[in-house]
């Protein structure tokens, strides 16, 4: 039936039929074009694409895609078809120029209708080419875009009615994948400028860190030797300072001269004697090690901070430092053998701070120079070359002739029995002008002189008749004194004390002797000779500032010792600082263990005070219980009655070891 239907047909509905057939694959074309199109987003493809499919779909000889510039002053052919495609391609044109420049400054459609709206001057040229050429506007959602132009139809026919009506669907369909593919190109690019500008803050960071760090290279070094220079020298010291005190170990600082290094500057000119500074640096450093810093101090000064080094390990360093120096250095093809001067100084023994031991390490090196040596190491007598100190010691000399050196007294408290069994003597100097000078700045003085004798004699004398004094008026108090590194070379000293302690008929366990731990690790052999001869005495021995000196488990067991003071710096922090409270633990659980009795100085808390009580600490001293007082000052303390005092009529429980 149908196919009669269709076979009796009018033409008219043929035709009819025929067209909608062709419309309908027109729009699955398109359908499919703009699905393709859409798909894609890199812009040029899309020109590209768009420009292939109108050329089949007109059948056109050449196609072009201009589109309007941002600035709308020019159009570009973004793409190009067909004939003259090469050409065409990416030219640039005013928006006054062509047909095109028509369709985009009045932003309507090409065909021939628009003839209409010609004047007469152009008609006849526009004529021309009327016929071949439509031209359709793409029209975004946002903006205008440009247009789709197709130029002469293949074959012989022109452009028709349905060839306008096809681009103009096709036109409309493609847009806004163009404008789509647009947009994403300048987000791109935005992106891209963006990452560039954030890589361009990135460079200009790292620049700036560079140059800081020029500067900071340039604030810390020699510019001549590239050298650490002594600010940066002293901060080395500080850091090396604060290890070696934290691991309890040395350090050595070394100070270098160059000898006559003046003469050859000024006869020679400055730039020899710079080649020279840098030489020998160049020379310096190669014999040092990694974890060694050799610096330029100023002139003809260097340094060399050694952490962990002892004096031997220092001694080593100087002698490959001075080995440096044999082969003769060339300069200007002459022949230069310089010379030098080193001082060392060794942490802690000849300074805690960095000040201290750069002014050890300097007495030292003057010394070395004066001798002639090739180094000296510094010693205590060194410092009297201090015009200052010889005043000092000028004052002090009257004053220990004149008796005027006084003492003071500060009660050390038995812990388990909670009661004050003794007192330590610390002395006490009023200059006549400079007013309270603390005994560690005048001790040492007197320990460069023979003076330190005398002196200690002095003490010992107030302090046995003082304690004596006290024992008169029933309090059973022992008395404590410190005695310093020299008076242990005295070979007297033992007699002495015997005569004084007959002379005040005061029992001889009364009597005890602090001695610092440096002290006595100063010269090991020596001390225990004489603290052994001082034991046999039946005198009390104490190792003060313990903690501080080295002196190493196995030596401790032969030292003819009964009591370690723990130094006060482990006690003040032991509260906050763990290291510190394990090693006043260990202190305690050692002396225990080797048989003897321990102080804890420096008790300035009740917190410590009870935790010292805790851990079986046997003594305490220090500020919570009393601060040094002067005789009358401690008679009063004693009646105040604050702590109990140990008095003969108790049980005479542990007398000994207060
Ligand atoms: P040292 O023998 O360790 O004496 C303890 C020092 O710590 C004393 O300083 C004392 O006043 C101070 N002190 C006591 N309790 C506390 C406290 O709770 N906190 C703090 N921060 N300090 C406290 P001083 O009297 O200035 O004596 C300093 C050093 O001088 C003594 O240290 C001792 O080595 C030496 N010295 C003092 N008198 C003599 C003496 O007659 N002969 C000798 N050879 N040396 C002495
Ligand atoms: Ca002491
Ligand atoms: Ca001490």
């Amino acid at each position: 039936m149908g196919r009669k239907a269709v076979y009796t047909a009018p033409n008219e509905l043929r035709e009819l039929q025929a067209r909608l057939k062709e419309k309908e694959a027109e729009i699955t074309m398109l359908t499919e074009v703009t699905d393709v199109i859409g798909s894609e987003y890199r812009l040029q493809k899309v020109f590209d694409l768009v420009a292939a499919r109108a050329f089949d779909l007109l059948g056109a000889e050449t196609v072009t895609i201009p589109i309007l510039a941002s600035d709308q002053k020019s159009y570009c052919y973004r793409a190009a078809c067909g004939v003259n495609a090469e050409e065409l391609r990416f030219a640039e044109l005013p928006i006054e120029v062509g047909i095109c420049g028509w369709v985009l400054r009045n932003r309507k459609p090409w065909w021939k209708g628009v003839l209409d709206q010609l004047d007469g001057c152009n008609r006849n040229k526009w004529e021309q080419e009327a016929g071949n050429l439509i031209l359709v506007p793409l029209v975004g959602k946002r903006q205008f875009l440009g247009g789709i132009a197709c130029i002469n139809k293949i074959g012989e026919d022109n452009f028709n009615a349905h060839d306008f009506d096809l681009l103009g669907m096709f036109a409309n369909q493609v847009s806004i994948a163009i404008e789509n593919a647009m947009f994403f190109e300048e987000l791109n690019a935005a992106k891209q400028s963006s990452e560039a500008y954030r890589e361009k803050l990135a460079e200009s960071n790292r620049k700036l860190l560079l140059s800081n760090e020029e500067l900071q290279h340039f604030a810390l070094h020699d510019p001549l030797t590239e050298l650490p220079n002594r600010t940066l020298m002293l901060d080395r010291l500080q850091q090396g300072i604060l290890t070696a005190k934290r691991n309890r170990h040395t350090l050595a600082l070394i100070m270098i001269d160059l000898d006559h290094f003046k003469e050859v500057n000024d006869t020679l000119g400055h730039s020899v004697g710079d080649a020279l500074l840098v030489g020998v640096g160049e020379r310096f450093q190669s014999t040092l090690r990694e974890p060694d810093t050799l610096g330029r101090l100023g002139g003809d000064e260097f340094a060399v901070v050694l952490p962990q080094a002892d004096r031997e390990a220092a001694l080593t360093v100087v002698g490959k430092l001075q080995a440096a120096l044999q082969r003769p250095l060339e300069i200007d093809h002459n022949n230069f053998s310089v010379a030098a001067s080193m001082g060392i100084a060794v942490y802690p023994e000849h300074g805690n701070d960095p000040s201290k031991l750069l002014k050890s390490a300097d007495v030292a090196m003057y010394i070395a120079k004066r001798n002639r040596d090739e180094y000296a190491i510094y010693n205590i007598e060194h410092d009297s070359y201090n015009p200052n100190r010889l005043e000092l010691l000028n004052d002090l000399r009257a004053a220990i002739q004149q008796r005027e050196i006084g003492i003071a007294f500060q009660p050390k408290l038995d812990l388990r029995r909670q009661i004050i069994t003794g007192v330590e003597v610390l002395a006490r100097w009023t200059h006549p002008t400079r007013g309270a000078i603390p005994p560690t700045d005048f001790i040492p003085v007197l320990e460069q002189t023979g003076l330190i004798k005398t002196f200690t004699l002095q003490i010992l004398e107030k302090a046995v008749s003082y304690c004596k004094l006290f024992q008169d008026k029933g309090y059973q108090l022992g008395v404590a004194i410190n005695l310093s590194m020299h008076n242990l070379r005295d070979e007297n000293l033992p007699a002495q004390i015997a005569t004084i302690l007959d002379r005040y008929h005061l029992d001889k366990q009364f009597l005890m002797l602090e001695i610092t731990e440096s002290a006595i690790m100063h010269d090991p052999e020596l001390s225990l000779d004489i603290l052994t001869q001082l034991n046999k005495m039946g005198l009390q021995l104490s190792v003060d500032d313990f903690g501080t000196g080295y002196s190493s488990l196995s030596y401790l067991k032969r030292l003819p010792v009964q009591q370690l003071k723990i130094d006060h710096s482990f006690v003040s922090d032991m509260m906050g600082d763990k290291d510190d409270a394990m090693i006043v633990r260990s202190t305690i659980d050692l002396a225990h263990n080797l048989g003897l009795n321990t102080v804890a100085e420096g008790v300035e808390t009740q917190e410590v005070l009870d935790r010292l009580t805790e851990i079986k600490c046997d003594h305490a001293q220090g500020f919570l219980i009393s601060r040094p007082l002067s005789l009358d000052d401690f008679m009063s303390y004693l009646l105040a009655g604050e702590w109990e005092v140990s008095t003969f009529s108790e049980v005479k429980e542990a007398g000994r070891d207060y």
